[in-house]
């Protein structure tokens, strides 16, 4: 097959670039210095930028294609239902929709049976919390530091990451709480069991210091992943699990960006045995090729509404382009068995590597994931893990490290001092070793910056 792009693209593409510096405006930048990259071609593992050079693609498209691009089963779907009926009113039966729906309550553990669609991640987290909010009575909402939950206003707020001090306002209700992180522990923990520990007692009396009459959700991603990648300890989900249910609190998982497929099994709350009440999906729930994401919802807060109106919709909820894109990718992804895929990935290519990465880079602080989930987290000095860029920021350092890893034809996902890897979970085991080939020598660089 031709994987070469032709001038007429290229051409199209630089046209594109300019264009798009008069007149789109990108969403986390200063406008004036950014220089965005082109993407002139998508195909599987592969982007081609603007000068027409073929990458790997690490980053799944901020974690979100899961399937890799264009996927003809897909794209076939998405071509089929766009003959059909391209759009109707939320409030009408379709066909796409309610398949959609089906597969995915088939797939969400415990009794999350029910399917509230939106248009993408933030709204999932909104209207998750209102669901919350409506079915206790009650309007607290609990959330980490260190976390992302969506750009819009109020999932803005409950992030607990930097990018939230800019839109700090009307933050009514949200208590930021510390979450387990066993690397840079806030409780001086030293293992994991401590840490588990630690930060439950944290968390419980932080529910009793606020009032859990008036807590009505706890949010959490499962495995937060913008923020770093670092999966639970031990016993930690189930300890809040155990929290939530002893004072009457809705426990929404947010899996917007580690469900359908990412850890290696098809929601990321399977690998810890726990089930939330409401669960927040998008991104991998049809690889991010139409925008959609949405709310699972157990049996008891779907009863709260059975006689009670939701108050709360938008027009493209179930969008049929949307879910035909869903069934499409959740098919693909069962036939050929991506989940089962991503879980191997991570055990015997991606993990094995990334603990060599840790045993030769003095500048590898932290290597952590499981499936196609990971982050190497980059230090200055292992001794006082002096991050390679601080918190919310970036550094000449860590710009070098990706500038190299991009220059030798890999794309990476790289946030603050971390460069993660997350590729699709049907990447083919000689790309992957490829690209995790290019990020050792990158590393070597970063060997350079080390002080301690
Ligand atoms: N929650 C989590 C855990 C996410 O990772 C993201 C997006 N990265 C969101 C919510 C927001 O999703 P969206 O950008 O689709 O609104």
């Amino acid at each position: 097959t031709d994987t070469g792009v032709s001038q007429e693209l290229l051409e199209a593409g630089r046209r594109a670039y300019e264009l798009d510096r008069e007149h789109v405006f990108h969403s986390w930048q200063a406008q004036g210095p950014f220089k965005p990259m082109t993407i002139v071609k998508t195909e599987g593992s592969y982007v081609w930028d603007g000068e027409g050079t073929r990458m790997i693609d690490l980053s799944s498209q901020l974690v979100n294609t899961n399937i890799g691009h264009q996927h003809p089963r897909v794209v076939a779907a998405i071509q089929e239902q766009a003959a059909q009926i391209c759009t109707i009113a939320p409030q009408h039966v379709n066909t796409a929709r309610s398949e959609a729906a089906r597969l995915i309550a088939e797939r969400t553990p415990g009794d999350l049976n029910h399917i509230f669609f939106t248009n993408g991640g933030a709204d999932a987290v909104e209207h998750a919390v209102r669901m919350a909010r409506l079915h206790t009575g009650r309007h607290k909402v609990l959330s980490a530091y260190r976390s992302y939950h969506g750009g819009t206003q109020l999932a803005v707020n409950i992030t607990g990451d930097p990018r939230r001090f800019d839109s700090d306002y009307s933050s009514e209700g949200v208590v930021h709480f510390m979450p387990a992180y066993t690397y840079r522990s806030y409780f001086g923990s030293e293992t994991p069991e401590q840490e588990t520990e630690r930060a439950l007692r944290h968390l419980e009396d932080m529910m009793v210091l606020e009032g859990p009459k008036n807590i009505a959700a706890i949010i959490l991603e499962t495995v937060p992943g913008t923020a770093g990648i670092y999966a639970p300890p031990p016993g930690y989900l189930a300890g809040v699990r155990a929290l939530a249910d002893r004072y009457g609190i809705i426990y929404i998982a947010d899996e917007v960006m580690a469900g359908f497929g990412r850890t290696g099994q098809w929601f990321a709350v399977e690998n810890y045995d726990v089930t939330p009440d409401l669960l927040t999906f998008a991104k991998g729930v049809n690889s991010g090729y139409v925008p959609l994401g949405g709310v699972a919802i157990s049996d008891a807060i779907f009863e709260t509404f059975r006689d009670r109106a939701y108050q709360g919709g938008l027009t493209y909820s179930g969008h049929p382009l949307a879910a035909a894109a869903a069934v499409a990718t959740i098919g693909a992804m069962t036939d050929e068995h991506m989940v089962e895929n991503a879980e191997r990935l991570g055990r015997e290519i991606i993990g094995p590597r990334l603990q060599e990465f840790k045993a030769k880079h003095p500048s590898v602080g932290d290597v952590r994931g499981l499936g196609c989930f990971w982050a190497i987290e980059l230090v200055k000095n292992r001794e006082t893990r002096e991050p390679m860029a601080a918190y919310g920021g970036s550094s000449p350092e860590m710009n070098q490290v990706v500038a190299a890893i991009k220059a030798a034809g890999v794309l990476p996902f790289n946030n603050f001092n971390r460069i993660h890897v997350v590729p699709a979970l049907n990447i083919p085991d000689e790309l992957l070793i490829q690209a995790l080939d290019v990020v050792d020598r990158a590393l070597t660089i970063a060997d350079g910056f080390v002080t301690g």
